[in-house]
């Protein structure tokens, strides 16, 4: 009895384990990759365009609209200057 106990103990120590090492690494990637610009993939995500509500940093949306690119990097939509607005996490 005494033995079962140590080692359903053993399990359980070596779950939390995995839980603590195994788990938030990859989930904080998922999430980097989730808030990071996907037309640079550097800096992080804080414009949108309300058009077609896709998500991504000032700089690369400030550049389109300076170049004259004004095209959604993402689906193409084209966008106008007051299409853009800032979101605040
Ligand atoms: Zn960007
Ligand atoms: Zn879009």
């Amino acid at each position: 009895m005494e033995k079962q106990q140590a080692e359903l103990r053993r399990d359980l120590e070596a779950h939390k384990q995995f839980k603590t090492s195994g788990t938030p690494d990859a989930e904080l990637d998922q999430l980097k990759l989730l808030i990071r610009c996907s037309a640079c993939n550097l800096r992080f995500k804080n414009t949108i365009i309300m058009k077609c509500c896709h998500v991504f940093c000032k700089e690369c949306l400030d550049m389109r609209i300076s170049t004259r690119q004004r095209k959604c990097p993402n689906c193409s939509d084209p966008f106008g200057v007051g299409d853009v607005k800032p979101i605040y996490l």
